[in-house]
């Protein structure tokens, strides 16, 4: 229950937990500075629409940072940005949620994703932080959902503090890389849910199926084929699963495919997905 006491908004939400940084509508250069001076350096500016991949952020440390970047994410003026205040994140949760259109909500299990370079880069499930946690990520996500009367499926990131304090960082109105594991993790993967919430049917089962399951995205290492050469070894690891996307190229960082591996525990399912992807030939 929210505590609610002739509060502001934000004391509100700080008293259950959530933080909410700062943030606010950016126009200029000019503007982006005064945000840092007024909210500290370093913090992200950010494009408004089109962001993916950390394709649309920029984390502007210094005051001289800001008019190149402005220029870089704007495309010269064409595009709207926000400035974010800078959160001392420790780890990032997400949750993957499906609404139909009679309100029927499913939530699927709290994961921790780790990026490199801004690009997600490997998903647990269950995230190895404590239950009490989970659980409030996942009140977040299906409450973000219900706020914007959503159909389909949502990812929803958050970041977590070392204090315990979440913190929503975005909804992806869609299926999302975070939830790529629930295709062998869950008992019904977020596109099955996908499809069932924009029929309107019943929305299947979210559990786990074997208790735990890692991701990790195959990025180009190279400019080629997007194939790889060799995928023996990788198939000879118990529990892990191979989806290449079938992209004609591969470039370095662009994702190429994705290995999932299911275990009793979070830890050896990680470790078996990591093994997969470390033998694969590209
Ligand atoms: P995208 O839509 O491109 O994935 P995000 O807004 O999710 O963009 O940002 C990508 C990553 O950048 C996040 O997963 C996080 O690691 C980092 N990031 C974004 N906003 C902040 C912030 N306010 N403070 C610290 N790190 C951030």
């Amino acid at each position: 229950r929210l505590v609610q006491d002739k509060l502001t908004q934000k004391e509100v939400m700080q008293k259950n937990g959530i933080d909410v940084p700062a943030f606010q509508a950016i126009a200029s250069p000019a503007e982006a500075i005064a945000f840092g001076e007024k909210y500290g350096f370093p913090f992200v500016l950010k494009s408004r629409k089109f962001g993916y991949d950390g394709y649309g952020n920029a984390t502007i440390k210094e005051p001289w940072q800001a008019e190149k970047q402005f220029q870089h994410l704007s495309k010269k003026g064409e595009r709207e940005l926000m400035a974010e205040a800078f959160v001392n994140f420790e780890r990032e949760l997400a949750v993957m949620v499906a609404r139909n259109k009679r309100g029927e909500t499913v939530v699927y299990p709290c994961v921790e994703t780790v990026q490199r370079d801004h690009i997600c880069h490997t998903v647990v499930a269950p995230a190895p932080v404590d239950l009490a946690i989970q659980k409030r990520a996942q009140v977040l996500a299906r409450n973000a959902v219900e706020a914007v009367q959503g159909i389909g499926v949502f990812g929803v990131e958050m970041f977590v503090t070392a204090e315990g304090m979440l913190t929503y960082n975005e909804i992806a109105p869609r299926p999302h890389n975070s939830g790529h594991y629930t295709i062998e993790g869950c008992e019904t993967s977020q596109f099955e849910n996908a499809v069932r919430a924009v029929l309107n049917l019943p929305l299947g089962d979210t559990s786990l199926v074997k208790g735990a399951a890692a991701m990790v995205n195959l990025l180009g290492e190279r400019t080629g084929a997007g194939v790889p050469d060799n995928v023996r070894s990788m198939l000879e690891v118990p529990g892990a699963a191979l989806h290449l996307y079938g992209k004609k190229d591969s470039r370095p960082g662009r994702k190429m495919g994705h290995i999932t591996a299911t275990a009793a525990t979070a830890e050896k399912a990680l470790e078996k997905a990591e093994r997969a992807a470390e033998s694969i030939i590209w």
